[in-house]
């Protein structure tokens, strides 16, 4: 087995091996070979994260913002400056490059920066209410939260959650990926150095589904912040409303991409395919539909090729790579599943890019052209390296096509139009538009979906307030007898 860090819970405070009987094996995806093994949680580990979340939520709520706000910027700041050792763990067991693992670790610390700044912000208001009397809204933290992350972005999904918690006042437990743990627990050993208090932020690996059963339905909890697929998301959204639980789901996105026939069409198809590419297409805002203006589809397509021919596809820690393997089976056999789908419907399966030999789940980046809008590149999330491209005339029925999806994360336009832009952007069905932009996630700004994709939203001053109530204070003077 190659060098890898021991994968460990974190749980009260201290670094302990699991308890439970069964064991996870994680892959490298490049070689589909083992990278190390680990202990899953037992519910005893379980029931002592709860524990330590329930016990320490009083004291952390009663932490001064200011000091709330030091220990994460410490975090922040030591993340910053791991990233170099980091990044080729995250490559490791996820797949993607090294620039991209650099860049996400870094992308995390800013984003432990920003929730920490904005901890501090976290108002209420004075209403105006009869002489005398004070009518008040007061932001509290909304108490102790279990948090479930994904394998495609492992640090920056684990960063929003904790952040986000832990800036606003409450405690967490974490359940991320045991496919990329080991990218979480560099996250966690920073929070741990940075001086949080014991049992504030606590991190479990373990089988998914029993973790989730036995801590959503104990009463310690208050609410569940979930980023992964809609299924997963229906199956804890279940379980939150049977034991009272407030909800953020972050899950699935298929998101239209309209190219308007007056852009620079080799820079915008350039930037999308690049867009498309990233993270091997694993990223559930990635543009993902292509919806062509007549005119510029022949060009478009012919350059979002050629970029896919000319990526270099290799292992993620390899220096020269530009896009990795997919970081799982599931996620391999699926693409193979579209482009069979797309080809019998008729669609031009351009195979634009090369792979690599050997066992890795490596899928070559592809191009479909002429795809019907019932492929299911079309219809269903893809989450991998398909780009499928069609085209259109009309901006209202392209609108209409667009939308007609359940899901409703991002969406992007492509125009030179300040009136085109405005329209489309007006009327896209979806939580997040980019306008001549392949960027939607950034720190400062919501992120969210709505319909299928979910509900809530991480960072921006909603990414606090999801971790807030709000108590009504209703305050008169003394009441006196006449
Ligand atoms: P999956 O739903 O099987 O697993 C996704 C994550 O959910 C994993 O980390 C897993 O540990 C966790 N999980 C699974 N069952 C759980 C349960 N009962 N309780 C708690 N956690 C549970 O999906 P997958 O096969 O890994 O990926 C396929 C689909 O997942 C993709 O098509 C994509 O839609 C979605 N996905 C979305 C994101 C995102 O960022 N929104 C990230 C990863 C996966």
């Amino acid at each position: 087995m190659q060098s890898f860090p021991e994968i460990r819970q974190f749980i009260q405070g201290e670094w302990r091996r699991g308890s439970g009987k069964s064991v996870e094996t994680v892959l490298n995806p490049a070689t589909a070979r083992p990278l190390t093994e680990f202990a899953h949680a037992g519910l005893g580990d379980i029931d002592d994260a709860l524990d330590a979340a329930g016990e320490s939520a009083r004291r952390w709520r009663n932490t001064a913002p200011e000091e709330r706000y030091r220990i994460l910027r410490r975090a922040a700041d030591l993340l910053r400056s791991r990233v170099e050792a980091a990044a080729p763990l995250l490559s490791l067991e996820q797949g993607k490059p090294l620039a991209e693992s650099r860049a996400e670790i870094a992308a995390s610390a800013d984003i432990l920066d920003w929730y920490a700044e904005e901890g501090r912000r976290a108002y209420g208001r004075i209403v105006p209410g009869a002489p005398g009397t004070r009518l008040m809204v007061t932001a509290e933290p909304v108490g102790p939260v279990a948090a479930f992350t994904p394998w495609n972005f492992p640090a920056t999904t684990v960063t929003r959650k904790v952040g986000g918690a832990l800036a606003a006042g409450c405690t967490i437990i974490v359940k991320a990926s045991e496919e990329t743990p080991a990218t979480a627990v560099a996250v966690f050993e920073c929070l741990a150095e940075a001086g949080l208090p014991l049992g504030v932020a606590n991190l479990v690996f373990g089988v998914p589904a029993q973790i989730s059963e036995r801590m959503l339905k104990s009463p310690v909890l208050r609410k569940v912040s979930l980023t992964g697929s809609i299924g997963v998301g229906r199956t804890l959204g279940h379980l939150a409303v049977d034991h009272d639980l407030v909800t953020t789901m972050e899950l699935g996105g298929n998101a239209p991409v309209i190219v308007f026939d007056d852009v620079d069409v080799e820079a915008v198809a350039t930037a999308c395919a690049s867009a498309k590419f990233r993270n091997a297409g694993q990223v559930c805002n990635a543009p993902s539909r292509f919806y062509v203006h007549e005119r510029v589809a022949d060009r478009f397509i012919e350059c979002a090729a050629a970029f896919a021919a000319a990526l270099r596809v290799g292992p993620g820690v390899q220096p020269s790579t530009q896009m990795g393997a997919l970081a799982n089976r599931r996620r391999l056999d699926a693409m193979i599943e579209f482009a069979d789908d797309a080809r019998s419907r008729g669609a031009t399966v351009l195979c634009a890019g090369n792979r690599p030999e050997g066992d890795g789940y490596f899928f070559a980046p592809t191009v479909i052209a002429e795809v019907p809008d019932n492929a299911k590149v079309m219809t269903d999330e893809v989450f991998g390296p398909i780009m499928p491209i069609t085209r259109f005339l009309d901006v209202d029925d392209v609108i209409r096509r667009a939308n007609d999806t359940t899901y409703g994360l991002g969406s992007f336009v492509f125009t030179a139009s300040l009136e085109r832009a405005t329209l489309v952007s007006d009327a896209l069905e979806a939580g997040l538009v980019g306008v001549n932009t392949t960027v939607l996630s950034r720190p400062e700004t919501p992120f969210g979906g709505i319909k299928a994709s979910g509900h809530g939203y991480e960072s921006g001053v909603e990414g606090v307030e999801a971790y807030l109530r709000r108590k009504a204070i209703l305050q008169h003077p003394p009441i006196h007898s006449a």
